[in-house]
């Protein structure tokens, strides 16, 4: 079973993911967003930050399907995708995660075939393996 490693910085990305919410760090001076969260801000060296909610909402800028040798527990789930999204309000965001057939179901529920680059994908989390996933807008 992979479970997220957690620090400080990234602390509120998970506990809002686990309500359902995709928020991302932002600059409490400057207002610029980052990711992944870190204490000090890139562009104006604040260490004050806010985590702004976002719709949840990006498409695809690019995916991969990994293949072997991969480390024991993702050969276990073997075949899967691996998809980096654009974030629609914040599109200099780009997060690494997987495109599921639907909320809940396993890494490997969506056929490659079925993704595409600039696809629209939506925000979801997953109670059961408390890891956040992505779903196509318009499957
Ligand atoms: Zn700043």
């Amino acid at each position: 079973m992979l479970t997220p490693v957690t620090d400080p910085d990234g602390a509120p990305f998970w506990r809002y993911a686990a309500q359902g919410e995709l928020r991302v760090q932002a600059c409490a001076d400057c207002g610029e967003p980052r990711f992944p969260p870190r204490p000090c801000c890139p562009h104006c060296q604040s260490f004050d930050s806010e985590w702004l909610r976002t719709s949840g909402q990006g498409r695809v800028w690019s995916w991969v399907v990994p293949h072997p040798p991969l480390l024991p527990d993702y050969a276990e789930q073997s075949p899967y995708n691996v998809v980096v999204v654009e974030l629609a309000e914040h599109p200099r965001i780009r997060l690494v995660g997987n495109v599921v057939a639907e909320p809940g179901a396993p890494l490997g529920s969506l056929s490659p075939d079925r993704i595409r680059i600039g696809a629209r994908v939506r925000f979801v989390y997953d109670e059961r393996s408390g890891l956040p996933q992505w779903v196509l807008e318009r499957p």
